[in-house]
């Protein structure tokens, strides 16, 4: 049984504990299993006052953020890498202390669009740092995601293909695939093929439509996303992701492009998210026990 999930974006743009309570809370009710909070600041990330939302609400976390800039492992730059390695074992530090089982995102560079490609040192030093970092999330039982973004996004992992000779390269249990339909939509060709190709690669999954607004808005397949999730036998998180302008802001905003409110009510938006993600995982499976007879 897939874990499904939601991005705390959908109730607000930050983890303050009264924010993080309402977001458990209402992600909770909904009857989602996990929520997923991206914070760069992870000496404010309050972890006892989220360890008894969690408890009190019964739900799961997962931890996803992009790199900065100054903290890019891909750079080749030695105190960027440094600054980026560290960051990345202190994020796993917290995960740990708040049960988190998967830290995901753009983990392998900075979150940025760049204006050359990615070096051989870069993606070396990439790997290398990925590699350390596993060794330790893999003492908590945490996996590693790598989200395989658009081209805006990153100039690292950008398709399906180029991720799996990454976590083929880095070659640790606990680093995986992370893929997400928005960036799918964007850069692969086939995006139910990509799920395929990756089979027991895919560790994380993001939903989320060719506008990041409501599921099934857009123009992404979704159908044949799910029969393909079904096809592998994925059981690992789904977890939905959206932006509005009516709640994320700055820098957020800037990075991903967010100029257009698609949606107001975030209760509404994640009710729906709910049922759209269970209905289609019901058909997928249905679909996967016609072929059968
Ligand atoms: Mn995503």
């Amino acid at each position: 049984m897939n874990k499904l999930g939601l991005h705390a974006y959908g109730w607000a743009p930050d983890w303050t504990p009264e924010n993080a309570a309402m977001a458990i809370r209402s992600t909770a009710e909904l009857g989602y299993d996990l929520i997923e909070t991206s914070t760069m600041d992870l000496k404010a990330f309050d972890v006892p006052a989220t360890l008894r939302e969690l408890e009190r609400n019964r739900l799961g976390i997962a931890m996803s953020f992009g790199l900065t800039a100054e903290m890019d492992i891909s750079s080749g730059d030695g105190e960027r890498t440094a600054r980026g390695e560290a960051h990345l074992l202190d994020a796993i530090s917290l995960a740990r202390d708040v049960g988190a089982t998967h830290v995901c995102g753009i983990l392998y560079s900075a979150f940025q669009k760049y204006a050359t490609p990615v070096t051989a040192e870069g993606m070396r030093g990439s790997i290398s740092v990925i590699r350390r970092v596993a060794e330790k999330a893999q003492a908590s039982g945490i996996t590693l995601g790598m989200e395989v973004v658009n081209r805006y996004e990153s100039n690292v992992l950008n398709t399906a293909r180029q991720a799996i000779n990454y976590v083929k390269e880095v070659d640790m249990p606990n680093v995986k695939l992370h893929l997400d339909c928005y960036h799918m939509n964007i850069e692969e060709a086939d995006s139910s093929e990509a799920i395929r190709e990756a089979g027991d690669l895919l560790g994380y999954f993001h939903t989320g439509d060719s506008h990041r607004g409501y599921l099934g808005s857009g123009s992404v397949d979704f159908p044949g996303i799910f029969r393909a999730l079904a096809n592998i036998n994925y059981q690992g998180p789904i977890t939905f992701e959206s932006f509005s302008s009516a709640v994320v802001g700055q820098p957020l905003e800037g990075i991903l492009g967010i100029w257009r409110n698609l949606w107001e009510d975030s209760h509404d938006l994640a009710a729906h998210a709910k049922a759209f993600t269970d209905v289609h995982i019901k058909s997928a499976r249905e679909a996967l026990g016609c072929q059968r007879h």
